[in-house]
This record gives structure tokens, sequence and C-alpha cells, in this order.
């Protein structure tokens, strides 16, 4: 097993993870500027990192070994095998193909803003669940969550996920639309992109019960002009940056 170490802004690093992963990688870690690509092979790669040979029953020892548990207050997020003794409500995500693992700025920011702005009892739709983890963190915040994504892949790992907290979200395959017939809800989380957001607004509007809040993310900065104005119907809430992306808050 070969590890290749590369350098690099988050953002050059985010656009390059689905090539590495086309290019035969087996596993990405995320670290501080840089990332950590598995491949079974050495391979010719055109973007300047550093290869490793890692001995082959070494790899996944150090693939565990480097994955740290990630901090979003109030919640840490844990790999199945990590012992945790500190603080925060603790989320065990399996580190799988379904994007979700608290190592992207986006996820934290949802996470932290579910806690700031999820009331217990309620109602929660995540859109774009992967994981499933902002459903599971909704659910252990005491709401009762809904999850949809439109990539049949990613359910079963969602469901998993859920069971190793020992909370049930429902999961749908779909878009919003799959979630209207279930509406209205208090709370929308949706951690996309900018533009897909736009194209989203009248829905979030329609899934929304009047004074529900809509959550955000997924946005780089100089994309957040789009989704203000795509938005502009509802109240402002707040606005929240991590790196190179921000989540932008609203009321109905
Ligand atoms: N919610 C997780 C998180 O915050 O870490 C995963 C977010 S991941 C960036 C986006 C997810 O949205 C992917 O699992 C993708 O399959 C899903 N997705 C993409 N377009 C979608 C759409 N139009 N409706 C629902 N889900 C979508």
């Amino acid at each position: 097993m070969w590890v290749y170490r590369l350098k690099g802004t988050p953002l050059e690093l985010d656009a390059l993870i689905p090539e590495l992963f086309d290019r035969g990688a087996r596993g990405i870690l995320e670290g501080e500027g840089e990332i950590l690509a598995y491949f079974p092979a050495r391979t010719d790669l055109p973007f300047g990192g550093e290869w490793e040979e890692l001995p082959d029953k070494d790899w996944m020892e150090a693939w565990r070994r480097d994955l740290k548990p990630a901090l979003a207050p109030p919640f840490v997020v844990l790999a199945p095998w990590h012992a945790w003794q500190g603080e925060g409500i603790p989320l065990v995500i399996e580190p799988g193909m379904a994007f979700g693992t608290g190592h992207h700025e986006t996820t934290r920011l949802a996470l932290m803003a579910l806690a700031r702005h999820l009331s217990p009892g309620e109602r929660v739709l995540d859109v774009g669940t992967g994981s499933g983890i902002l459903a599971i963190a909704a659910e252990k915040l005491g709401g009762k969550a809904l999850g949809v994504d439109v990539d049949p892949s990613v359910l079963p790992q969602a469901e998993a996920n859920a069971r190793r907290n020992g909370v049930y979200p429902q999961f749908l395959l779909g878009s919003l639309e799959a979630a209207l017939p279930l509406a209205p809800f208090g709370l929308i989380v949706a951690n996309l992109f900018a533009e897909l957001h736009a194209e989203l607004a009248p829905l979030y509007r329609e899934a929304l019960a009047p004074g529900g809040r809509l959550l955000l993310t997924g946005i780089l900065k100089e994309k957040a002009p789009l989704v203000r104005e795509a938005m502009a119907d509802l109240t402002p809430l707040e606005e929240a940056a991590e790196g190179e992306w921000v989540l932008l808050a609203y009321r109905r």
C-alpha cells in the first residue's frame, strides 16, 4: 500500500479529491493544508505530491492512527475505533465513501449551527444527508429528523451510522420533492452548493413551517451573494465561516 501526501489550500485539495478516487485511491484523509491518499500501488500523478510505501499489513493501521476525532462543539465526531474521554456529544461515524465524517469545514459549520438553532421536539429535514451525520446530530439534540439524498449508495451507510449512535432518523431516496409530502419542517439543514441552493429556494420555502429556520452550507465565500439573493424574501439570522466556506441561516 502506498500513501500520497499532497499539500495545498483547502480549495485546491477539495477539488482534487474526486480525481484521486478516479485514479484509484482507496481512501483519503484530510488534514491542515494537506491530504493523504491511500493507493494499492504507486501510480503516475501530476499533482506534485510525495509517495511513501507502507507495509501492506500496516496501511489500515496507519489510516486509523492518522484519523483524529473532529471537534464541532457541542459535538465530537468519532470513528468507531476512537476512545474518547473528553467533553462533547459523541457522533460515531464510520469513515466510508459517503461524505460527512466531520473532517470538512461545511459539515462542522452545519453541526455547530444545528446546536444553536434546533429546539427539542422539532421536525428537521437534512437535504443531502450523505453519511447521515446531520440527521443523527439533529436526533441527538432531541429533534425528529428526515434525511434525503439523491445517491442511493449512501442511504445504507446513513442507516448503519444512525444505529451506531442509537438514534433512528428516517432516510429517503430523493431530493426536497421527496420530503414535501412530509412537510412542514421546523428546521431544514442542507450542505450542498450555492447554485443548487438558489435553484431549491422555492422548495425550501414550501417545506418550511412559518417561523422555521433554514441552515445552508457547502457555499464558497465568493458564491454567498448568489444564495443571499435567492433567499431575499426570508429573514437573515446569521452567517458563519470556516476557511473558504460559509453557512447562511434564515427564518421563514
Ligand atoms: N450532509 C453531509 C454533511 O454535511 O457532511 C453530506 C453533505 S455532501 C457535501 C452532499 C450530499 O448531497 C451528497 O451525499 C450528495 O449525494 C447529496 N446531493 C447532491 N445533490 C442533491 C440533491 N439535489 N438533493 C439531495 N441530495 C443531493
